[in-house]
C-alpha cells in the first residue's frame, strides 16, 4: 500500500469504511498525498486531456458567451467571473482574449478562480500573468455580487455515494479493508440506506449500482441561489448524462488509460459521470432557471465554432490549419467528445435564453 492507502487504513481501522465520497475526496484532494496536491496531470505527458487542452476555440466561444451574457444582465459596472476548477488556467486564458473585443466586460470582470490543487494555482498563475485574480478554496467564499460561473470537467471530480442493490433493499457501497488488512476493498455497508434514492429506482434489479453525488448537488443548488439573488448566470460543462438512472460510473485513469479504482489511490485521477438532470434540479430548487443540458458539440457549433475555426485557419501553414481544424472536431464531433459531453446553463430566471440554447419549453 503507498502512504494515502496506509493512512486510509488507520482511518478503517478506527472508524470503519469510508464511503465512496470519503474515499473519493480524500485519493483526489488530500493536501499531501492527493492527487491533486502532487502534480499536474492534464496533457498529452499527463494523464488525461481537456478540452481547453485541444483547442483553443473552447475557451473563445465561452469567453464570448460570457460577454453576450453580460450584455443581457443589463451589462453590470462589476461582474464576479468566476471559474470553478481552472485546471492549467488555459480556458480563462484564451476566454479573457477573446472576451477583450468587448472592452467595457472586460473592464467590469472581476476575475475569480477556486481551485484546492497548489500545483495547478501555479500553472494558472502562469497562464493569466497580468490579469489580476482571486483565488479561493470554495464557492462560497466569493464574494455577494452578480456573477458569470464557467466549471470544466469540475463536476465529474467531486466525491459520489455509491448504492448497491441487493435481495434486502440499497446498501451504501463503502471502502473498507481485506481480512489481513493489507489491501483497501469494497465492502457493502450492513444497513440498507433508506430514503436516499429516488422512486425510479425502486425497481432496480438486484446487483444494479446506483451512484449520487451530493457535493454537485449542493454546488448547483448554490450557483442556482447566488443567480437569483445577484443577477447572472452559470455554464457547466462536462460529460454525464440527461437520463437518471442506476449504473455504475465511477472510474480510475492513468496515462490516459483505465486503472483499478483503489490501487495506489493519489496515483490515478477518479472521476465519475455527471448526472445533469439532478444539477438542474438542485438548481431550480434554488429558484434558478435551467437551460439544456444540451450535447457539447451542438452548443459549440450554436456558438459559431466552425466560423471562428474558419476565421484562425486564416492565412495558417497546413499542418497548423489541420490541427486547429482536427481540434474543434474533436470537441465537437458526436462519436468523439461532442455528445458524450453535455453544457448546462443556470441563470437568474428574469434573463433573456442564454447564447447556444433553446428557450425553455
Ligand atoms: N477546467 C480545467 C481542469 C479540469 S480538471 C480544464 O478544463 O482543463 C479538474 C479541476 O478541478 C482541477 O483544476 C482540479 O484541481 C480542480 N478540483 C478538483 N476538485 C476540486 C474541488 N473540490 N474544489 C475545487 N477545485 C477542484
Amino acid at each position: 500500500m503507498n502512504a494515502l492507502g496506509r493512512h486510509l487504513a488507520a482511518l478503517i481501522r478506527s472508524q470503519g469504511p469510508l464511503s465512496v465520497a470519503q474515499y473519493m475526496a480524500e485519493a483526489l484532494n488530500n493536501p499531501r498525498y492527493g492527487y491533486y496536491a502532487s502534480g499536474d496531470p492534464i496533457g498529452r505527458d499527463g494523464d488525461f486531456i481537456t478540452a481547453p487542452e485541444i483547442s483553443q476555440a473552447f475557451g473563445e466561444l465561452i469567453g464570448l458567451w460570457c460577454a453576450s451574457t453580460w450584455e443581457t444582465m443589463g451589462r453590470p459596472s462589476r461582474v464576479h467571473l468566476v471559474e470553478l476548477g481552472p485546471g492549467r488556467g488555459t480556458l480563462m486564458a484564451d476566454a479573457l482574449r477573446a472576451a477583450a473585443i468587448v472592452p467595457d466586460f472586460r473592464a467590469a470582470a472581476a476575475l475569480h478562480l477556486v481551485e484546492l490543487s497548489e500545483p495547478l494555482r501555479a500553472a494558472q498563475r502562469r497562464a493569466l500573468a497580468g490579469a489580476a485574480a482571486v483565488w479561493h478554496h470554495r464557492f462560497d467564499e466569493i464574494p455577494d455580487g452578480p456573477l458569470l460561473v464557467i466549471a470544466n470537467e469540475l463536476f465529474d471530480a467531486l466525491p459520489i455515494r455509491q448504492f448497491h442493490r441487493t435481495a434486502a433493499g440499497w446498501c451504501e457501497r463503502c471502502v473498507g479493508l481485506t481480512g489481513d488488512g493489507s489491501t483497501l476493498r469494497f465492502v457493502l455497508a450492513p444497513d440498507p440506506v433508506a430514503g436516499s434514492l429516488s422512486g425510479e429506482l425502486a425497481d432496480a434489479a438486484i446487483g444494479s449500482v446506483a451512484e449520487i453525488c451530493p457535493a454537485g448537488r449542493v454546488l448547483a443548488h448554490d450557483i442556482g441561489a447566488r443567480v437569483v439573488s445577484f443577477g447572472g448566470a452559470a455554464l457547466i460543462v462536462d460529460y454525464g448524462t440527461t437520463q437518471p438512472g442506476a449504473g455504475e460510473t465511477l472510474q480510475a485513469v492513468r496515462r490516459h488509460r483505465g486503472h483499478d479504482v483503489l490501487e495506489s489511490p493519489g496515483a490515478a485521477d477518479l472521476s465519475a459521470r455527471v448526472d445533469f438532470v439532478a444539477l438542474a434540479a438542485a438548481a431550480e430548487g434554488a429558484g434558478a432557471a435551467a437551460y439544456g443540458p444540451l450535447e457539447q458539440g451542438r452548443f459549440l457549433a450554436a456558438l459559431g465554432i466552425r466560423e471562428r475555426i474558419a476565421a484562425l485557419t486564416k492565412g495558417c501553414a497546413l499542418a497548423e490549419a489541420e490541427a486547429l481544424r482536427s481540434g474543434a472536431e474533436r470537441l465537437t464531433d458526436p462519436a468523439q467528445m461532442g455528445s458524450l459531453f453535455k453544457v448546462l446553463a443556470i441563470a437568474h430566471p428574469d434573463l433573456t435564453t442564454p447564447a447556444g440554447f433553446e428557450p425553455p419549453r
